[in-house]
């Protein structure tokens, strides 16, 4: 006891002495981590331009000031023996707690347990797992109000971006441009939501009518729907153009929620574990998870949690023909592709020519070392293409769980078909992705979980095509098309939608 109670003295002791013959800079940073408590995670750039921020700063950033992604300086271990008989929504607090562990933990708690609710995802469960055989299953990611699995981080974002703004007294106006799924969730998540508003522009006729009925049916004060006369490009370049007017973007505190905002990915950590507790019955066993992919978010969660030590086999990623991340697992190659070369296909939110999420999972395989990620990133910005086969980056892949496979626009009419007349169960064309990918990997013994990331109501022409018949509205969207419509038409072009922020602020 006593020479315990020394040694800890003699440590403290020594220390202070470090400190005391220390420069500045490192007392500097010593004061910080002990004024945060040597245990609070802190977040870090992919690019090391950023150290040591928390949580509730880096919530409302988009990328870190040096163009790098925010990413926690060290995964937290998982607690897979207390974890596994609890509800979503304390499973959600359980595990966003140790990677928000700046906000006091009964405010944590309250927040979560306000974004997965019954009334909000429709079932106690929050995400129910289907079972389609023994050994197969599909988890149910899609049953938010926007009936696509971005609900499930969008949801939770909205309630954390209300909470801190109302604690620092800020607002925030966030600016975005949707072809369809982001911007819809992000509506349905920030509506009546105190010092935010949204101001989401869409191109004029390139939406499915259920997707512009979706956002312009939104009656709330604080949601802005802006329909331009252009294509999704022109909308992007207005976020751009008034993004870098610095002036404007400070004074009308400009924001985003794009996917790669650190709290989505976490939020998207709990359902990996809430599936796995689900097919298990014991935590020595293993699971596999094959998951649609576009921008590495989804995924890229899977992969923390497996960092965690959620014993995850395989990493099954799949994609439809924009086949980038594909390429990047079979070859080593990651490759971006031109604007004129990503192709429109039938599986739309996997439609992009580079993956945003990606850097943080190529951080990792540098061995978490920033300089050699900036000069990977900066030869990709210069060429386009950064080649890691023959490299050590690339012999770690394996280790890291990752699979990988593509499909076309037959194989998910196909997938359709069979899932619905093997199992009498309707899956979209993301989803489909999924299962015609992972049952290219399946292993006996290893139970398989497919994220189903829409529901089919939302692309009726595949269903149609597939089955020759109308897929069923959920309940509550028989009427949708026929609801008032709010929106604004705007010409494209940045000063028109500055005004439009001037006048509405
Ligand atoms: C966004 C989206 C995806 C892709 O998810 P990422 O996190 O971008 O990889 C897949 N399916 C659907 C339905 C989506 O909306």
């Amino acid at each position: 006891m006593r020479s315990s109670e020394n040694s800890r003295v003699f440590q403290s002791r020594s220390k202070i002495k470090f400190v005391r013959e220390a420069d500045w800079f490192l007392r500097a940073e010593w004061l910080r981590t002990r004024c945060h408590g040597d245990f609070g995670m802190k977040y870090v750039s992919t690019r090391g331009g950023a150290q040591h921020q928390r949580f509730t700063d880096i919530l409302l950033e988009g990328l870190a000031p040096d163009g790098g992604l925010y990413v926690p300086e060290a995964y937290p271990r998982a607690d897979l023996e207390a974890w596994r008989d609890l509800g979503y929504g304390a499973l959600a607090f359980e595990i966003l707690h140790l990677f928000a562990d700046d906000i006091p933990s009964d405010e944590l708690r309250a927040l979560t347990s306000l974004a997965y609710t019954k009334e909000v995802f429709g079932t106690d469960e929050v995400v129910p797992l289907r079972t389609l055989e023994p050994g197969l299953h599909l988890l149910a990611l899609s049953n938010g109000p926007t009936l696509a699995f971005k609900d499930m981080a969008m949801q939770m974002l909205g309630h954390l971006f209300e909470y801190v703004l109302a604690k620092r007294g800020q607002v925030l106006n966030i600016l975005g441009a949707t072809s369809g799924d982001t911007g819809s969730a992000a509506e349905y998540a920030m509506r009546g939501k105190k010092g935010i508003r949204v101001f989401m522009l869409s191109p004029r006729g390139r939406m499915s009518a259920f997707q512009r009925a979706q956002m312009y049916s939104l009656q709330d004060a604080n949601i802005f729907n802006l329909e331009v006369n252009g294509v999704f490009d022109d909308c992007q370049d207005i976020v751009k153009t008034v993004n870098a007017d610095a002036t404007f973007k400070a004074r009308f505190r400009i924001g985003a929620v794009n996917s790669i905002n650190w709290a989505r990915v976490a939020a998207q950590i709990v359902y990996y574990f809430w599936g796995y507790f689900r097919v298990t019955r014991s935590n020595a066993e293993q699971v596999s998870f094959a998951v649609p992919s576009g921008n590495f978010g989804n995924i890229h969660a899977g992969y923390v949690a497996r960092c965690m030590g959620l014993p995850i086999k395989r990493l099954i990623l799949a994609t439809n023909e924009n086949d980038v991340l594909d390429e990047f697992f079979r070859t080593g190659r990651y490759r971006v592709r031109g604007s004129t070369e990503v192709k429109a296909t039938s599986s739309p939110s996997m439609d992009i020519s580079k993956a945003s999420n990606f850097e943080r999972y190529v951080f990792d395989l540098t061995g978490r070392d920033p300089a050699r990620l900036k000069e990977l990133w900066r030869r990709l910005d210069r060429e386009g293409i950064i080649d890691l086969s023959g490299t050590a980056e690339f012999t770690r892949v394996p280790a890291t769980g990752f699979v990988s496979g593509s499909s076309t626009h037959a194989d998910r009419i196909a997938t359709i078909r069979r899932v619905f007349e093997r199992y009498g169960r309707l899956v979209d064309t993301h989803t489909a992705d999924g299962v015609k990918v992972c049952l290219e990997f399946r292993e006996p013994g290893v139970p398989l979980i497919c994220l189903e990331t829409a529901q089919p109501a939302k692309f009726a022409e595949a269903i149609r095509e597939s089955l020759g018949r109308e897929p069923e509205r959920p309940g509550g969207y028989e009427d949708l098309e026929r609801r008032p419509e709010r929106f604004e038409v705007i010409e494209p072009d940045a000063e028109s939608v500055k005004r439009y922020i001037v006048a509405h602020c």
